[in-house]
């Protein structure tokens, strides 16, 4: 039976507060169970700031630093579960066994709703890659064959990707993050290694926000965009 919690699968550790840190803060004050897997530290290509310290520091202390900031993010929106596989990055292999992984949690889990990245991203691999075993291992969680504890097909959301034309992304869905855009504000100052990015996810949740708010019932403020890769199943289109 699908289950009322969240699951998060992103590459790299920083991903999932810049495209989805509103999705798990607003889900997690409601009491809903909010489980972030993150692949790899990002500690290749996502942590150019790291990189540059002085005296120059090692991988491990690269990937200490991104992993110490990951888990204040995940505390400060609440996510009940953080899970680092340290898988490496730039490229983040793509593995059978990181599917099997994956569906592990997806059968422990038992997630309504599983959000990652977009299929496409050809100025990163590495989330496509991501996509592949998140479709792949919910594919597995699916089947019967491999153990009785099967779980029941849950939604896939893409999360909105840093270039979104480029990625061919068509948000069909608008959270309204205007309640715990603070804690997502406060998460993304807690990856002082991607500040470069704090200005722009800020400029984006205030176009997604404004998006919201002419279809909304009240004037959001703040958004966060996500196209479903399933159809929406209703009992009524009113
Ligand atoms: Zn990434």
């Amino acid at each position: 039976m699908t289950g009322t919690s969240l699951l998060v699968v992103t590459a790299h550790v920083g991903d999932f507060v810049w495209r989805c840190g509103g999705a798990i803060a607003l889900h997690a004050k409601q009491g809903i169970p909010v489980h972030v897997v993150c692949l790899s530290f990002g500690e290749n290509g996502e942590s150019n700031a790291a990189w540059s310290a002085a005296p120059a520091p090692s991988r491990e202390e690269v990937k200490a630093c991104r992993r110490a900031e990951a888990e204040t993010a995940a505390t400060l929106l609440g996510a009940a579960h953080v899970d680092f596989l340290d898988l490496g990055d730039y490229p983040l292999p793509e593995s059978t066994a990181t599917v099997q992984r994956i569906a592990q949690a997806i059968r422990r889990i038992k997630p309504a709703t599983i959000l990652t990245h977009p299929e496409r991203d050809p100025s990163n691999l590495d989330h496509c890659r991501t996509f592949n075993m998140v479709l792949g291992a919910r594919m597995m969680a699916l089947a019967p064959g491999h153990g009785a504890d099967i779980a029941s097909p849950a939604q896939v959301m893409s999360f909105e990707p840093h270039q979104p034309e480029l990625c061919d992304f068509k948000p069909n869905v608008m959270l309204d993050i205007s309640d715990v855009w603070d804690t997502k504000k406060q998460a993304m100052q807690a990856m002082p290694t991607q500040k470069n990015l704090w200005a722009y996810y800020e400029r984006v949740a205030l176009q997604r926000g404004a998006q919201a708010g002419r279809r909304g019932q009240s004037a959001a403020v703040y958004g966060e965009a996500f196209q479903s890769i399933f159809p929406a199943v209703r009992s009524s289109l009113v």
